[in-house]
């Protein structure tokens, strides 16, 4: 007999999107006529920049000689994208690095999910509410979360985030072990300061513990004084590791390439209290579990921080933060509450009258054709929240708004 791992059992049915596409498959059989315009999955539109797609050519063509092609590569990464990151991405920050405190996987959602397997299940895990529902389910996977009661893990502290806080989490008032954090935020788009990003520093530097600080959305940011990494933060190479992706930035939701950065310095301690370096542990776990990013992919993804790339690069979420921008300013021009979408293409919207953000969904997808999601697949908190992604077309966002604004006109 084979024993699973029950943990399993303890996950709700399906994921979030997946309840989706099949509500919309439902909704399509009825409506076999009706164009859908999806806001929902925040999966991008526009294509690879040229200089990605260039470099990817001239690493295809590499593979075609001998001499030139490639096999298995290192499993953290080529030195030529781990630098040109180190480079790019973090010295122009003044925040110095080493090569070999990057690694490269195939994207944030793996490194976010697989992080665990280095921590022992004593730990308390504490995140932001509403939040990307990865950092929860693989906690349970892990066997880290407790029973879920009354829609919470029980071994899970969840930092309310609302519009009655700001969407600013409140410091946990019992020591926790491990905090997730992800600025620029999914779902609600909203941002920390340095100055309130400092106070969870702090916090982890006095209590031990550890922040993993999600930044896949960092490019997305526009103002001043809003950290684009966590290490933007003095003290933070003692307490944080980060997460960064080039599937937003780039456009490499289908290609797959993120990164991960554990500076040395950084700690885990043994039950007797030991010291062990994490760098070290992720690094070993890596070259178990984990072959490396293909060449090609890598080469696409070093493309970005050439000259051209930047500026294509920078076109790209330019247009993505123009619809959120316009999005935002329709919505609120109609009376809606709306959050996020300066600093993230995510909008978070306070459904009207209070209702439900299913039945937001369900009418939404009736009445207007538009997809979202619904807040409260990211966690209770989220519950009467809306979230729509600035992620689709200029014409599909603007086609989308003159939908909501007038189904919402009649109700
Ligand atoms: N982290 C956050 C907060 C995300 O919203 C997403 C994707 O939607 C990811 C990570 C996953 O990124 P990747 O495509 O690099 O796996």
């Amino acid at each position: 007999m084979t024993r699973i791992n029950e943990n399993f059992l303890k996950l709700s049915k399906s994921y979030l999107f997946s309840n989706i596409a099949t509500k919309i498959k439902e909704y399509k059989a009825l409506h076999p006529d009706k164009e859908i315009i999806s806001l929902g999955i925040g999966d991008v539109t526009q294509p690879l920049s040229p200089a990605s797609i260039e470099a990817m050519h001239a690493a295809v063509e590499e593979m075609t000689a001998a001499d030139t092609f490639r096999g298995y590569g290192p499993e953290q990464g080529y030195p030529f994208l781990r630098e040109a990151i180190v480079e790019n991405d973090y010295r122009p920050r003044n925040i110095e690095l080493d090569a070999s405190e990057v690694f490269i996987s195939d994207g944030a959602k793996s490194d976010t999910g697989n992080i665990g397997d280095l921590f022992s299940n004593k730990n308390s895990v504490g995140l932001t509410d509403p939040i990307y529902p990865v950092y929860i389910d693989s906690n349970v996977m892990n066997g880290r979360s407790g029973d879920l009661i009354d829609q919470k893990w029980n071994n899970i502290s969840y930092y309310r985030c609302t519009a009655e806080n700001d969407f600013i989490p409140t410091l946990p008032t019992q020591k926790t072990d491990i905090i997730y954090l992800c600025y620029p935020n999914n779902p609600t788009g909203t941002v920390l300061t340095k100055a309130e990003l400092k106070k969870w520093v702090d916090y982890a530097i006095t209590n031990q513990s550890l922040i993993f600080f999600d930044a896949a959305y960092e490019a997305f940011i526009q103002e001043e004084d809003i950290p684009h990494s966590i290490y933007e933060i003095e003290g933070a190479k003692q307490c944080a590791i980060e997460f960064r992706s080039f599937s937003k930035t780039a456009g490499f939701t289908g290609i797959r390439c993120g990164y991960t950065v554990i500076p040395k310095e950084l700690k885990g301690f043994t039950e007797e209290g030991k010291p062990v370096s994490l760098n070290e542990l992720w690094h070993r776990r890596q070259t178990t579990k984990f072959n490396g990013v293909s060449y090609i992919t890598q080469r696409g993804a070093a493309a970005i921080y050439s000259k051209a790339g930047k500026e294509q690069v920078k076109q790209m979420v330019n247009l993505y933060m123009n619809n959120a921008s316009f999005m935002k300013k329709e919505l609120e021009r109609f009376g809606l509450n709306v959050y996020g979408g300066e600093n993230a293409p995510y909008l978070w919207i306070k459904t009207p009258n209070n209702i439900s953000s299913w039945e937001f969904f369900d009418q939404m997808l009736c009445n207007a054709n538009v997809v979202g999601t619904p807040g409260v697949g990211f966690g209770p908190s989220g519950e009467g929240y809306f979230r729509l992604t600035a992620f689709n077309t200029p014409e599909n966002c603007k086609k989308a708004i003159e939908r909501i604004t007038k189904w919402l006109s009649k109700v």
